[in-house]
C-alpha cells in the first residue's frame, strides 16, 4: 500500500532526538529556542514562538488579540475544522466565505462583503501550500478601516482588522519574493506529522506586525502566555536560587518540547531538498494529467506566488461527489492511499447545527465534490508516482469511462 503522507524518519532524526533525550533536558529549552530563531531567519519574520500545535498557537493568539463573545472572525468555508474551532472556543462567531474560482483560496471580494463593525480578524488559509492573495486582502482591510472598532490595547495599536495566515500548509511557500510567515500580520504553522515540516505534533506563531509593535516584548509575553502566565520557564527556574516566579494573568499550556524541536531542526536543515523532491512529484503528476481532458490540475504557481508543494489537489471534470468517492475506492483497491482536502465545514455536523449551509458556498462545493488529493512526500519514489498515476487513470475509467 502506498501511504498518503508518512513522516520522513531516518537515522539522522533518531540521532538528534536521542541526543536531546541524553542531554538531560527534554522540555522547552535550548533546542526549542534555536528552532524559533531558525524559523524567523528562514521565513523572514520579526519573531517566532514555537508551540505544541497550530491549534493551541491560534487559540493563544486570538486570546491575546482580545477576541471575545460577539466578535466576528472571517475564514473560508473550505478548510480544516481547526480554523473554525479556535474561533468558537474564543467565544466569537466564525463568518465563513466562499473561494476564488481559479484556486482553492479565500475570495477577497467575498471577504469584503462579509466585513462588519464586529469583524476583528481574518484567517486566510493557504490551501495546499499556495499562498492567498495577501495584497488584495490588505487592500480590502484598508478599504474597510473606518468600520473597525477596537476593543483591546492591541486592536487600538493596529487600528484595523488583523490579517492572520493559517499557514498550516504553506511553510516555504513564497509571494513577491517573501516567504510564508512574513506575508500576513501573524502566521501560524502546523508541524503535525502529515505536514511538509514536522515535529510529530507542533506549531509556530510568526509575527510580522507593523510599527510600533515591539516584537521583543511580544515574544516575551507569548512565552509566558503559553506557560500558564508564569514569569519564568522551567529552564530559567533551574538556575541557582531562581525558584520564585509570578503569574500576572492566567495563561495556557502549550509550549513545544526540545524533543519536538530536535526533529524540527533536522527537518529545517534539509527542507530545500524536501521542497525540490515535492516539486518533482508535482511535475510528474502535471505531465501525466494535463493531457487528460477529464482532469483539472491544480494551480500552484503564478507571477507572484509559488506553493511549497504540500498537497496535489486533482479534480475530476464533471464528477459528482458520489462518482468521486467511487473513483477513490477504485484507487484504494489498487493499493494507493488518497484523500480529500477538505470536507467543507458547512457539511460537518458541528457547523450544520450552527446554521451554516453548504448551498451558500457554491465554489467551495464545486471544489470539494470532485477533488482527490494525491500522495506527495519526500520518500515517494518515481516508480510509486507512476503507480499512483496508473491507479487514478484506471479508477477514472472504471467509474466514468
Ligand atoms: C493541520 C491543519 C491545522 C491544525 O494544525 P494542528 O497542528 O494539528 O493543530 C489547521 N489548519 C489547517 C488548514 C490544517 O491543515
Amino acid at each position: 500500500m502506498i501511504p498518503f503522507s508518512p513522516p520522513r524518519i531516518d537515522q539522522k532524526v533518531i540521532d538528534e532526538v536521542t541526543a536531546a533525550l541524553q542531554s538531560g533536558w527534554i522540555t522547552t529549552g535550548p533546542r526549542t529556542k534555536n528552532f524559533e530563531k531558525r524559523i524567523s531567519e528562514y521565513c523572514g519574520c520579526q519573531t517566532t514562538v514555537a508551540v505544541n500545535s497550530w491549534t493551541m498557537g491560534m487559540q493563544v493568539l486570538l486570546h491575546w488579540w482580545g477576541i471575545k463573545a460577539g466578535d466576528e472572525v472571517i475564514l473560508p468555508a473550505y478548510t480544516y475544522c481547526a480554523s473554525a474551532n479556535v474561533i468558537i472556543h474564543a467565544g466569537a462567531n466564525p463568518v465563513m466565505v466562499d473561494l476564488n474560482a481559479e484556486d482553492f483560496n479565500i475570495n477577497a471580494e467575498k471577504v469584503k462583503a462579509a466585513i462588519t463593525a464586529k469583524t476583528k480578524a481574518i484567517i486566510a488559509v493557504d490551501i495546499a501550500g499556495y499562498p492567498c492573495d495577501y495584497d488584495k486582502l490588505y487592500r480590502v482591510i484598508d478599504e474597510k478601516r473606518n468600520l473597525f472598532v477596537a476593543s483591546s490595547e492591541q486592536q487600538e495599536q493596529l487600528g484595523r482588522i488583523l490579517l492572520i495566515s493559517d499557514a498550516a500548509h504553506s511553510f516555504g511557500a513564497t509571494m513577491n519574493e517573501k516567504r510564508s510567515g512574513a506575508l500576513a500580520d501573524i502566521s501560524t504553522f502546523s508541524f503535525h506529522a502529515v505536514k511538509n515540516l514536522t515535529t510529530a505534533e507542533g506549531g509556530a506563531i510568526c509575527f510580522n506586525l507593523p510599527q510600533p509593535f515591539d516584537h521583543d516584548a511580544i515574544y516575551k509575553h507569548f512565552c509566558t502566555l503559553i506557560l500558564h502566565g508564569q514569569s519564568k520557564d522551567a529552564l530559567a527556574k533551574t538556575q541557582k536560587g531562581n525558584w520564585r516566579y509570578d503569574v500576572e494573568d492566567p495563561g495556557f499550556k502549550c509550549n513545544m518540547t526540545d524533543l519536538q524541536a530536535a526533529i524540527g531542526l533536522v527537518e529545517l536543515d534539509r527542507y530545500q531538498e524536501n521542497l525540490d523532491r515535492r516539486k518533482h512529484i508535482f511535475d510528474l503528476y502535471d505531465t501525466a494529467f494535463s493531457v487528460e481532458e477529464w482532469a483539472i490540475t491544480p494551480k500552484y504557481k503564478d507571477k507572484h506566488k509559488e506553493t511549497c508543494y504540500h498537497l496535489y489537489l486533482l479534480r475530476i471534470k464533471g464528477a459528482t461527489e458520489a462518482q468521486r468517492d467511487a473513483i477513490m475506492q477504485e484507487i484504494f483497491d489498487r493499493d494507493v492511499s488518497v484523500n480529500v482536502h477538505f470536507q467543507p465545514l458547512p457539511i460537518l455536523t458541528a457547523y450544520k447545527k450552527r446554521g451554516y449551509k453548504i448551498g451558500d458556498y457554491p465554489e467551495t462545493w464545486n471544489k470539494y465534490a470532485n477533488e482527490i488529493s494525491l500522495p506527495v512526500y519526500f520518500d515517494l519514489t518515481d516508480e510509486q508516482v507512476a503507480t499512483v498515476i496508473q491507479a487514478v487513470k484506471e479508477g477514472y475509467r472504471a467509474v466514468m469511462g
